[in-house]
């Protein structure tokens, strides 16, 4: 063999992953099409660390972010990367929205986030004045993180224990062997060269599903579908009116978490993500201008200092989401193919928020798969 295991894909997950995997392990190489790490949903989101309020008990999503949550905290401290526990209100504006709150409440003390409290608005106030709300819950455990800075170590650390990275080139086909697998990679203008591998991990993002398809692992339900979220950063020094995030309810589908305000780690403001369907599955990173007005008419109900003016166009990004417009609520796919006869093959598909925050549970939960005794 070539290589002993073969991550596809140098996103946050992939980088992490050859990071716990090359602590146990030699001959670990990283595939990436691009020709640096992180430049696709990585480095397009919030930066926001979750607590873990919203995922539906027992699932990955919601066992994975509060377990990584703690991890990457512990990370971020030890390797001297900027980070800032600055906590977040879930916020309701009506009565109507204070019932709908309790659910917020019940399922994240479901899912053990227990760091909270429920405020009134002599609470809110004390917090931040600024904002109009009649009921709020308060997650102090909630953070932003520099998520270059974390990829960035993460790199360095897979590298120092012998992990190699080929940068510039796409995995076009899996080929499964008597033992092992056979790779192929075309590089920039499009040459084929191929190796062998005994493992093969995808954490190929937008991707995943379509890499799965290579070698027959894809599954049923696997299809990933595109969701733009599209970010206003909002001037005129607003910024200075809110001391944490800000997030309305999430939406009843569940597709984002409501179009919330962030403050990054230069105390800057942005509203957003939104959600935005993109059928032919094109990257399209162009956020609208037109799409301020909606901005403003969501974050203005509860940031009433906000007006429309005060809003730029800002970044987008896009989720790689298993869930159709309309459809139920998926949970990630983190696949073991060894059962269906595909030893020492695992696919990671589907893998939209919170996974930055969980990137090290996800790695460690992965790693337990890839050394697991048969
Ligand atoms: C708008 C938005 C906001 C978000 N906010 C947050 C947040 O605040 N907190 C949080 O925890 N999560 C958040 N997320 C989710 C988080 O960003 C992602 O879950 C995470 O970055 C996924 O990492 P990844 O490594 O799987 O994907 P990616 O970063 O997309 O990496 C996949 C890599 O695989 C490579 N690749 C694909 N196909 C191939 C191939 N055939 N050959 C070689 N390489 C290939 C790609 O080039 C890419 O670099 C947000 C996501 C979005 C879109």
């Amino acid at each position: 063999m070539d290589a002993e295991i073969t991550v596809i894909g140098a996103g946050v997950l992939g980088l992490a992953i050859a990071r716990d995997l090359s602590e146990e392990s030699q001959g670990v190489f990283v595939i990436e099409k691009n020709f640096r790490f992180g430049q696709e949903t990585s480095s397009r989101n919030s930066e926001v660390i979750h607590s873990g309020v919203y995922y539906p008990p027992g699932s990955l999503k919601a066992t994975l972010c509060v377990e990584g949550k703690w991890m990457l905290y512990d990370f971020l401290e030890q390797y001297d990367i900027a980070h800032k526990k600055c906590g977040k209100l879930v916020v309701a504006v009506s009565e109507e929205e204070t019932g709908r709150m309790k659910e917020v409440w019940d399922i994240s003390g479901k899912n053990g986030v227990t760091d909270r409290e429920w405020l009134n608005r002599k609470g809110i106030e004390s917090l931040e004045p600024h904002i109009r709300a009649v009921a709020a819950i308060h997650f102090p455990s909630t953070g932003i993180l520099d998520s270059h800075g974390l990829m960035k170590q993460l790199e360095a650390l897979a590298r120092i224990r012998g992990a190699e990275f080929v940068y510039g080139a796409r995995v076009t086909g899996i080929e499964r062997l008597k033992a092992g697998y056979r790779i192929t990679l075309a590089d920039a203008d499009g040459s084929p060269f191929k190796f062998t591998s005994r493992k093969v991990i995808n954490a190929a993002g937008l991707e995943a599903d379509r890499v799965a398809a290579l070698d027959g692992t894809r599954m049923p339900g696997d299809e990933i579908h595109f969701w733009k979220g599209q970010y206003f950063r909002v001037t005129c020094g607003k910024h200075r009116y809110i001391n944490r995030l800000i997030y309305p309810l999430p939406d009843p589908d569940h597709i984002s978490l409501g179009l919330h305000a962030t403050i990054d780690l230069n105390g800057q403001m942005k509203l957003g993500p939104d959600a935005v369907y993109l059928p032919e599955r094109k990257i399209d990173y162009r956020v609208d201008p037109a799409d301020a007005s909606r901005f403003f008419e969501a974050a203005g109900k509860y940031l009433p200092f906000l007006e429309e003016n005060d809003l730029i166009p800002d970044q987008a990004g896009i989720r790689p989401k298993l869930q159709k417009p309309g459809g139920r609520v998926r949970d990630w796919v983190i696949r073991d193919e060894g059962p269906r006869g595909y030893p020492g093959r695992i696919n990671l598909i589907g893998m939209d928020s919170p996974a930055l925050t969980a990137c090290l549970a996800i790695a460690r939960y992965v790693k337990n798969l890839i050394f697991a005794k048969p």
